[in-house]
């Protein structure tokens, strides 16, 4: 059976999207089944992966028009798919909470899927709306991405209440898989401090591995393809590497 993990944090660019689609993409060159299911209406995870936004996605799972087996996608990297986001997702935050069992539709969608994918990743949007929520609900381990900058742990106390409070009512099974330091700037005072910081903040949550801030990182989506892909012997594909393997050992 598969493990669901979603990739969550209120705050918009900490590196939710690359680490989703650069995760997987790790995971499945190691020889796994691996879907991700691109939960952000901005779809940034569905251009990364070089997949169109159109068709059946996220949105009409969620509308409980086609099943999620029937819409899901394969893409050119071997072992990897996708449930696309289309522009309709943006709608769902104003519909989702009108229909029934609203935080649970996502969860139900998915649970077939379990059987066909060894890692599913959930690539949330910027916010706790109702579609995180939906991916909350969904998932087993959430991954946390926090920058390393000025206010990183701004929102991380807000965002760990809500994922108890998501624990105790609604997913008894959701436990935090970890915190992620992303586009770490190792030459600077300010990302050591802030690395110290989280670290000593939150001692048994944090991945050992960091990922540093890296060119090829940031240009790979405009390909449409993962970083290992694009580049694999640079510093961002060498620590999506490692972070796969720390996740699967503590999965
Ligand atoms: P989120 O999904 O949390 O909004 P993204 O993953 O889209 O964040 O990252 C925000 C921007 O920063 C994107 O343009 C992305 O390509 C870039 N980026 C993410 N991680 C890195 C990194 N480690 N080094 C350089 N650029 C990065
Ligand atoms: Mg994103």
């Amino acid at each position: 059976m598969g493990t669901i993990y979603a990739i969550a944090n209120q705050k918009g660019g900490v590196g939710k999207t690359t680490t989703a689609v650069n995760v997987a993409a790790c995971i499945a060159a190691a020889g796994y089944e691996t879907l991700v299911v691109d939960v952000d209406p901005q779809g940034n995870a569905t251009v990364g992966l070089g997949v169109a936004r159109e068709g059946a996605g996220v949105y009409d799972v969620l509308a409980g028009d086609v099943s999620a087996r029937e819409a899901v996608r394969t893409t050119d990297i071997e072992r990897l798919s996708i449930l696309v986001s289309t522009p309709d997702l943006a709608g769902a935050t104003m519909e989702l909470p009108r229909l029934a069992g609203s935080e649970r539709r996502l969860r139900e969608a998915l649970d077939p899927l379990r059987e066909d994918f060894a890692f599913i990743l959930l690539d949330c949007p910027p916010s706790l709306g109702p579609l995180t929520v939906n991916a909350l609900v969904a998932a087993e381990r959430v991954i946390v991405p926090v920058q390393t900058e000025y206010f990183a742990l701004e929102g991380l106390a807000g965002l760990l209440d809500t994922l108890s409070l998501i624990q105790r009512e609604l997913n008894p099974r959701l436990t935090v898989a970890g915190m992620l330091l992303t586009m770490h700037d190792a030459r600077t005072k300010l990302a050591q401090d802030v690395e110290r910081e989280v670290r000593a903040h939150f001692p048994a949550l944090v991945f050992d591995t960091v990922i540093p801030r890296n060119v090829r990182l940031g240009e790979a989506p405009s390909y449409g393809i993962p970083v290992i892909h694009h580049d694999p012997h640079c510093s961002g594909a060498e620590a999506y590497f490692e972070l796969a393997k720390e996740v699967a050992a503590r999965g």
